[in-house]
């Protein structure tokens, strides 16, 4: 019998990337989905016939006990949640509620139903915010800086006490920013790739943008999907911090992705104060030394390899 593997998130960024990894390892997936008006596959669309889906929420555990009662899963990654810093800001109690709690739903769920499964958590660089700590490892302090943050926060510790108090195999996987073409549109990385390819064609004026200034470490998703599943087949269960060790400023991003489409971004960037973020986390740069020498990760991708698969992938999105 193939391992089982649940994947919460299925329809997001991450959740397509590992499918398409646990499938290709012969393992069964099955993917959970939220009822929307409209179905939104279209990041998991070429895995049709081969991904199993099925329909529960975050916000209701009935839906997810039921769901741990059918599946029996092996392996279960949470990737769900509201994961727009933004959007926390304007709506922090439904953050709070699915990025939060909606962990704790699914760990109440794996404890009384199916315990011996692995869990792996979507932590997130965020919660580091403006720590004094640079680069951040998985000992730096937690300083974070949006309602997005702080309920990571608070996931990532329920993980350590549900291991602790519970002996559950459950990791938290921290991870620093990473992109690719299926990013969301609203996400900075994705915005500027569909501006340069629309620019370069002549079908947008300008781009209009917040802060420039503040550093990021980038990488591509797919490497750190990889990661993800290394941490649950390790001997003891640990959290991780995975990044590139490489940061560069928003400007940088912007900057390359243009250079990519032969423009320079200086003529074609504009910026709006309503863009910048209530409270900005200025400099984010891990150190992955742990997944390095633990799982034996290593990223693939680089900056230069990240940007120019993006803006290229939008080149082709537009000549379709
Ligand atoms: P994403 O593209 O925004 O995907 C989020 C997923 O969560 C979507 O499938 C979304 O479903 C689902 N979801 C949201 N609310 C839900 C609810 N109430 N019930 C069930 N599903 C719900 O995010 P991602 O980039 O793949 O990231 C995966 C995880 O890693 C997230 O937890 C994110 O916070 C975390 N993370 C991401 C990064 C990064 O740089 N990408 C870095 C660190 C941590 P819909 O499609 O229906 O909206």
């Amino acid at each position: 019998m193939p391992k089982t593997a649940l994947i919460t998130g299925i329809t997001g960024q991450d959740g397509s990337y590992l499918a398409e990894q646990l499938l290709d390892q012969g393992l069964r997936v099955v993917g959970m989905h939220r009822r929307l008006s409209a179905p939104n596959h279209w990041r998991i669309a070429h895995l049709a016939g081969r991904l199993e889906l099925r329909s529960a929420d975050l916000h209701d555990q009935g839906s997810i006990w039921d769901l741990l009662e059918e599946v029996r899963p092996d392996e279960i990654y949470n990737l769900a949640a509201q994961s727009f810093v933004p959007t926390s800001f304007s709506q922090p109690i439904l953050t709070a509620e699915a990025t939060g709690l909606g962990l704790v739903r699914l760990l109440e769920g794996v404890r009384r139903i199916c315990p011996k499964a692995r869990v792996y958590q979507a932590s997130s660089s965020e919660m580091f915010g403006n720590s004094p700590d640079c680069p951040q490892d998985e000992d730096s302090h937690f300083v974070p800086a949006s309602p997005y943050a702080c309920a990571k926060v608070y996931a990532h510790h329920m993980v350590n006490n549900y291991r602790e108090a519970y002996g559950l195999f459950a990791v938290s996987g921290i991870l620093f920013n990473h992109e690719s073409p299926r990013r969301g549109p609203e996400f900075l990385t994705r915005k500027v790739a569909m501006a340069a390819a629309r620019i370069k064609r002549g079908e947008q004026a300008y781009l209009q943008l917040g802060d420039l200034t503040p550093r990021r470490d980038w990488g591509f998703a797919g490497d750190y999907t990889q990661a993800m599943q290394a941490m649950l087949r390790t001997e003891q269960p640990q959290d991780f911090v995975v990044a590139t060790g490489q940061d560069h400023s928003v400007q940088d991003w912007v900057q390359a992705s243009f250079e990519a489409v032969d423009l320079d971004w200086r003529d074609y960037v504009r910026q709006d104060p309503a863009l910048l973020r209530k409270s900005e986390v200025r400099r984010l740069k891990g150190r992955a030394t742990r997944a390095r020498e633990v799982l034996g990760w290593q990223p693939q991708v680089d900056f230069q390899g990240l940007v120019e698969m993006m803006v290229h992938a939008e080149l082709q999105r537009v000549d379709a």
